[in-house]
This record gives C-alpha cells, structure tokens and sequence, in this order.
C-alpha cells in the first residue's frame, strides 16, 4: 500500500485577477522503501506538489492520504502533528543551523520531545551518514556533502516513513552528490522510508527507481530506465 498517495489533485493560485493552476489532476504514490524523482522545469509545479506531500499546504481539489488514511481536512494542529510524525524535510541549502555542532543539529527536530535517548540517537545516525568523526564539528568545518548527510541524518531523526527532498543536490559538485544519492537508495531500503525527490539535476535518474516529470503543473510516469551504475 502507498505510504502517501495524492488523487486528483489541483492547486490554484489567485492572484489579483489571475488564476495560476499550480498542479492540474496530480495522480502520484509512494510506496516505503522506494526513491521516486520528480523532475521538471522551473515553475513546473515542484515546488507546489512538495508542499501537498509535505502537508506544508492543502490541495485546491483532490484527496491526500497518508498511510492509507484521507488527511487533506485535518486540522492544521493534526496537519502538524502527521507531518512531524511521519515526514523528514532535506533542502538545497541545507538549513542546519550555523551555531550548533553537527550532533545537536541532528537533535533540533526532537527538541520539543524532552527525549533522553536524542543525543544518543543524532550521533548512531551521524555514524550511519558516515559523519562519525565529524559529531562536534559546526556547519561551517564541514564541506557541502558532509552538511547533506547532516541534514539527512537530522531529517531520518523523528523516523519518519517519508523523505521530501528540494533539489537535495543542488549545491554539491557531481560527485558529491552521487555519494548523496547514494546514501539514499540504501537509506529506502534500510529504513524503509519512501524518498521522494524534486529535482532538474538529471544525475537523480540513474539512482532513482522511477522517474516521474511534471511539465506546467500535469505530472506524467517515464518509462522505467534499464540501466544502473
Ligand atoms: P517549481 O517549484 O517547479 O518552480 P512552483 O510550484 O514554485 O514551481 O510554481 C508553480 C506555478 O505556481 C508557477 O507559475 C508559480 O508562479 C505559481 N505559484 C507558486 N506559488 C504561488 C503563490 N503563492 N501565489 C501565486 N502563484 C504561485
Ligand atoms: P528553494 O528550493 O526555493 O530554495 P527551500 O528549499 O528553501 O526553497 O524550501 C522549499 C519549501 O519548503 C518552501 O516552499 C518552504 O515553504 C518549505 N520549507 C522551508 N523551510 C522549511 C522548514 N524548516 N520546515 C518545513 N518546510 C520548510
């Protein structure tokens, strides 16, 4: 079953007299434990259909669900609490937070969660990044892929059964961002979470399990591609 389904789903944008339809009859799944990259031009929609995903926003028309279950009428409270619940969040520029170490950025999604065992979960998932050594470093000691395994460890923090990703390569030089990606076609196996990725970098392709493309906001499947690496 789908850990997080979208059915028909439209968004509009009105803006002064002017409607922008944003996403147009968007059918989309995940299942756990599968890499899915959303390509698509600049203004395609990526962004808008993120932030359906990530429970950031609510759909025009058409039904969310998450784990099988209709969310598109939570509250925004209940919102909240199946976002935090269910979904990490990797951005382009990282967001890490440029005063705290590696290990209490990792930490910073449990801090409202009083949990003593949170220290000692962001260093295991570090160690799992391959950032072992790297627990007390700051942002700034560190080099661009080392600040996305960050920023994966400290979204894999909560557990959550789903990964959004923003052009999670965007800032890494090639290879860098192999090693990235990478990490997550073991992460969606090992964790089981569903990484959903919305990306131009045409790099995502040879790692990513299906390939979807978004073109002025109608989202179309690609042919699966037969080669790996
Ligand atoms: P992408 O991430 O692929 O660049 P977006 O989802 O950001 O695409 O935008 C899709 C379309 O919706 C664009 O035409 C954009 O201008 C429009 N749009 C996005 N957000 C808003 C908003 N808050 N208000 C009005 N129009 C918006
Ligand atoms: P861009 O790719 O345009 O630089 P960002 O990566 O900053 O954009 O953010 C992508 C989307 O995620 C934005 O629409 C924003 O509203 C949302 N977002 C940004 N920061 C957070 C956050 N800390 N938690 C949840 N959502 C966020």
């Amino acid at each position: 079953m789908p850990i997080i389904e979208l059915e028909d789903v439209w968004k509009r944008y009105e803006s002064g007299t002017e409607t922008v339809e944003a996403l147009k009859a968007v059918d989309f799944a995940a299942e756990p434990g599968e890499f899915v990259a959303v390509m698509g031009p600049s203004g395609s929609g990526k962004s808008t259909m993120l932030n359906v995903l990530g429970l950031l926003d609510v759909p025009t028309e058409g039904v969310v669900s998450l784990d099988g279950r209709d969310v598109t009428d939570l509250s925004d409270e209940e919102m909240t609490r199946e976002r935090k619940r269910s979904i990490g969040f990797i951005f382009q520029n990282f967001h890490l937070i440029p005063t705290l170490s590696a290990v209490e950025n990792v930490e910073v999604p449990t801090l409202f969660g009083n949990d003593p065992t949170a220290r000692q979960r962001a260093s295991e998932l570090l160690e799992r990044v391959g950032l072992g050594e790297r627990l007390h470093h700051r942002p700034d000691q560190l080099s661009g892929g080392q600040k996305q395994r960050v920023a994966v460890a400290r979204a894999l923090i909560n557990e959550p059964r789903i990964l959004l990703a923003d052009e999670p390569t965007g800032n890494l030089d090639r290879d860098t961002g192999r090693d990235v990606l990478e990490l997550f076609t073991e992460l969606k196996v090992e964790a089981d979470v569903a990484v959903i990725a919305v990306t131009h970098d045409d790099q995502l392709r040879q790692y990513a399990d299906r390939v979807v493309n978004l073109v002025d906001g109608r989202l179309t499947e690609e042919a699966t591609e037969e080669f790996t690496t």
